[in-house]
């Protein structure tokens, strides 16, 4: 049989979007500016800060000071506001956090199970989520149910390309040398699983929450591997 390669969104699809919003988000939040003043001289903190300082002086026309550079990351995340340095930021400080034992990247129950099975089936596992390679690995990395990076082969974030535009699924084609049709793309979300159709790929739709449009198949009728 063709060796066929899973590719799997994170955020209501493998972990709980409660995860991601009430324990990730309020503890990078909370530790974010002690973090960033204990580590001025870390150099992806002095670079999280410069990036940080281009993007206020293009938008608002003014550099501001480091404190300056504190409270608009820390409205970034009250926005949620996908931006470089700061995905870069929180990334650094989940680092933290997990390696301190504070909390395990929730994953559903189904999941390791389901990876078991296509591990065993001699298939491949792959990542495409919005949060950084750096934040995927962590979750997989320190998840409740340990270390699953081994099993993993393909992490992408939206530098491959948004995640509702069928051309970054193209490129995920591209980067894992796969045919379209051996690529098995799992999320809760309409537009994703619309956008990897769109690219040839194979797509079932996560239902972890009551969702308004329901025209994929479900995980629920998935058969075989
Ligand atoms: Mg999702």
């Amino acid at each position: 049989m063709t060796k066929k390669l899973y590719l799997f969104d994170i955020e209501g699809t493998t972990t709980d979007i409660d995860f991601v919003h009430k324990v990730l988000f309020p503890y990078a939040q909370t530790n974010l500016s002690s973090f960033v003043l204990k580590n001025q001289t870390n150099p992806s903190v002095i670079k999280i800060i410069e990036d940080t300082k281009v993007i206020v002086h293009t938008e608002e026309a003014f550099t501001p000071s480091i404190d300056q550079c504190i409270e608009k990351l820390l409205f970034w995340i009250k926005t949620d506001r996908k931006i470089g340095p700061l995905k870069e930021l929180q990334g650094l400080i989940w680092d933290v956090g997990y390696k301190n034992g504070d909390f395990k990247g929730h994953l559903y129950s189904d999941v390791k199970p389901f990876f078991d099975r296509i591990k065993e089936a001699g298939n491949e596992i792959g990542i495409y989520s919005s949060g950084s390679v750096h934040a995927q690995k962590l979750i997989f990395g320190y998840s409740v149910n340990g270390d699953l990076t081994p099993m993993i082969s393909y992490y992408f974030d939206t530098k491959i390309g948004g995640k509702r535009e069928a051309q970054s699924y193209k490129n995920i084609i591209e980067a894992t040398k796969y045919k379209a049709e051996d690529i098995i793309f799992f999320s809760d979300i309409y537009e994703e699983n619309l956008a990897s159709s769109q690219a040839g790929m194979k797509t079932y739709q996560l239902l972890r929450y009551p969702q308004e449009k329901r025209e994929f198949e479900m995980i629920g009728d998935f058969e075989g591997l």
